[in-house]
């Protein structure tokens, strides 16, 4: 059953920092900053990971299981892997003798997805010849399904009705290992070797069908390290792994499944496109819906950069595995498909044993207002404050663009209504507006003239304080006035070859008379506090900035 409220991808406030990096790559806007903690908004979020690989702290993470917990789970144990595992190790290792170190890990069985990966490109180009609404979308990466819902909910009409190769192929090994083993299917665990979060929330939240056939997952990250040992520690042999219908496994069709560019299943179909990196899918998910794709029959989009060998959950330099994969390939014979076994493709696809059978529903995450009119008077609020912003999405505030912003506020996501950016210029402009004056200083500080009177009109820009003369000399700006409890005759001299708007005196220090006469001939007023510096120096910015 569908769990609409479960994410693989978590958060761990105690990690995050507040840097807003994953603010501004999440492709979906689900990120919000809150009391300087990134949260994640359910609704919007479609686990792509975007925001695990960002994160210089850390603070995200995938959900995903322990393989010692899935032992005791059920009577068989299956690890089903997609060929991106192949990649990560190198090339001296075999896909056999990869799939022989994951079984002495504990699984009584396991095989890869290549036999979901076949029977896909077996019927798919038919498929999309017949598909009402071009181009046709593949269905393989969920993220991308989950894109759609959120962003292009008027595109769903496209996607591909075929299930992944990875539910595909759990359902036939459930299917096959019930009947041989005389086991209940509820007895068998299928167990993914997963690359990405995205397709560890299919497993809880399928998109398009009822169930997953999949029952828990393993990252490759947790997996890869135990695999690397068997591997090195020669306790397997080259064991042949057999799918249920293929002699020879893996096979080269079975293993191109959606890793790169060039290395598509789709790659050889005509009039199609194939597409990965979730903001690359964006761009042309907007050029379908502005309807600038229509020659083309089929795109094939994945979320990660360079399809799944770029999954947040794997090890190895996507480059470096794919350079693994081809040279794997290279040594395995091209698969040639038996037209018996597409008329029996065909029939699994006609009775809806692999189709999307489910409807896909668009998510409404933007909707303001179930009442068209109030929905209307909050999309002009929106406007209005939309017109006020910076406009420049720097994410300071906690909301990734300005128009999130205006939308968090009008719905109710936010309940301040402070712009950082606004409030610094519009602090800029006003001290810039002030032209204050000494004599406003004096009067709104409650400070005594000693001297200089014929001064207290000169303006002031800033404030500076400091004891040290020659640092003062080195470092105030101009039009400052000056906050110092030196009261010899020289700071007279200072303020004057600075040009310094005044001097202020805190605590009531003594004054000589000569500092005194010096300031009433050179017109630097003098004037003489209660408070300590520190609290001069705060009246005085929030003076100068108000
Ligand atoms: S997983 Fe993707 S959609 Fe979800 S919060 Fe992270 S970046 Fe955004
Ligand atoms: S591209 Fe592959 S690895 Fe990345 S989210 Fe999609 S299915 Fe998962």
């Amino acid at each position: 059953m569908e769990n609409k409220y479960f994410h693989s991808v978590i958060l761990k406030p105690e990690r995050c920092i507040g840097c807003t990096y994953c603010l501004r790559v999440c492709p979906t806007e689900a990120i919000r900053l809150k009391n300087k903690k990134a949260s994640i908004i359910a609704q919007r979020c479609i686990d792509c990971g975007e925001c695990i690989r960002i994160c210089p702290n850390h603070a995200k993470s995938a959900i995903t299981d322990n393989i010692e917990d899935i032992k005791g789970k059920f009577k068989y144990n299956v690890a089903l892997v997609l060929p991106v595992l192949y990649g990560q190790f190198d090339t001296i290792y075999s896909p056999d003798k990869i799939l022989s170190a994951i079984k002495y890990l504990g699984f009584d069985d396991v095989y890869d997805i290549s036999q979901g990966a076949e029977i896909i490109g077996a019927i798919a180009e038919d498929i999309i010849k017949n598909h009402s609404t071009k181009p046709v979308i593949s269905s393989s990466c969920p993220a991308i399904l989950r894109l759609i819902q959120v962003r292009f909910p008027e595109l769903i009409p496209n996607i591909l009705d075929i299930e992944t190769p990875t539910e595909i192929s759990a359902r036939i090994i459930k299917n096959r290992i019930s009947k041989e083993k005389s086991l209940d299917i509820k007895d068998i665990g299928i167990t993914l070797i997963t690359p990405c979060t995205a397709r560890v929330t299919s497993i809880k939240n399928p998109i398009g069908v009822e169930h997953s056939f999949i029952d828990s997952s393993i990252s490759i990250k947790d997996i890869y390290v135990p695999i690397l040992k068997v591997l090195s520690s020669g306790n397997v042999n080259e064991t042949k792994h057999s799918m249920p219908t293929l002699n020879a496994m893996p096979t080269l069709n079975g293993i191109i499944c959606n890793n790169s560019d060039d290395f598509s299943m789709f790659s050889s179909y005509r009039k199609s496109l194939s597409v990965n990196g979730i903001h690359n899918a964006i761009s042309i998910l907007e050029e379908i819906e502005l309807g600038r794709l229509n020659n083309l029959s089929f795109i094939e989009i994945a979320a990660c950069p360079g399809g799944c060998l770029g999954g947040p959950l794997v090890v190895e330099n996507r480059y470096i595995a794919l350079n693994n994969i081809k040279n794997i390939a290279k040594k395995l014979k091209n698969h040639v498909i038996d037209k018996s076994n597409i008329n029996n493709y065909f029939e699994m696809y006609n009775n809806g044993s692999i189709r999307l059978v489910k409807s896909i529903e668009p998510r409404s995450v933007t909707r303001l207002d179930l009442d068209i009119k109030k929905s209307i008077k909050k999309l002009n609020l929106i406007q209005n404050i939309l017109d006020k912003l910076p406009g420049i999405n720097c994410g300071i505030c906690g909301s990734p663009t300005c128009q999130a912003f205006a939308e968090d506020f009008v719905t109710g996501n936010r309940s301040d209504y402070i712009c950082p950016v606004q409030e610094i210029e519009r602090k800029k402009g006003l001290k810039e507006k002030n032209n204050m004056i000494v004599k406003d200083i004096m009067d709104r500080l409650n400070l005594k003239l000693a001297a200089g009177e014929s001064g207290l009109k000169k303006e002031v820009k800033d404030v500076y304080t400091c004891d040290l003369l020659s640092w003062v000399m080195a470092h105030a700006d101009a039009k400052s006035a000056w906050v110092t409890i030196q009261t010899h005759v020289n700071i007279v001299a200072v303020a004057v070859l600075l040009d310094l708007s005044c001097i202020i005196i805190p605590e009531n220090a003594e004054i000589s008379d000569e500092t005194k006469n010096k300031a009433d001939d050179e017109s630097i007023p003098l004037l003489i506090s209660d408070e300590n510096a520190y609290k001069i120096c705060y009246e005085l910015h929030q003076e100068l900035i108000r």
